[in-house]
């Protein structure tokens, strides 16, 4: 996808709807869930820049991707602090922090305290949501 700056913010349901896949705007708008351990990006991979499936907004580099046993693509830290929101999500009867980008304001996953130096942080993020740029095209 190409890289659409600030339009993104003001697109419509319908047109959300239209340039997403069925699962993408699922997750992405609707603030769903990937199944665990199906997705594309469950295991680190080939080493790349993950992007924005909604906007391709810069979100996550393969370099701070670790393998997290939680089923979902996990990272210490996003490429810049600034490319992502976060908010508070007591949904499901706990309180997580949501993890949204902050181009599109599309949802991404949560983040918590549980993980491995040197951020201490776990950016549990659906695969759906991001979309990987291999360093090192094939
Ligand atoms: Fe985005």
């Amino acid at each position: 996808m190409s890289d659409t700056a600030e339009e993104t913010k003001t697109l419509s349901d319908a047109e959300w709807r239209s340039r997403l896949t069925a699962e993408q705007y699922h997750v992405l708008r609707e603030k769903g869930t990937d199944p665990p351990f199906q997705g594309e990006y469950t295991h680190p991979g080939p080493e790349g820049l993950y992007r924005c499936a909604g906007c391709g907004f810069e979100l996550f580099i393969s370099d701070t991707q670790f393998d997290s046993g939680s089923g979902w693509p996990s990272f210490t830290a996003p490429l810049e602090s600034s490319h992502v929101a976060t908010d508070e999500d007591c949904s499901l009867g706990r309180r997580r922090t949501e993890v949204m980008c902050s181009r599109c304001g599309g949802h991404l996953g949560h983040v918590f305290d549980d993980g491995p130096g040197p951020t201490g942080q776990r950016w549990c993020i659906n695969s759906t949501s991001i979309k990987l740029e291999p360093k090192d095209p094939s």
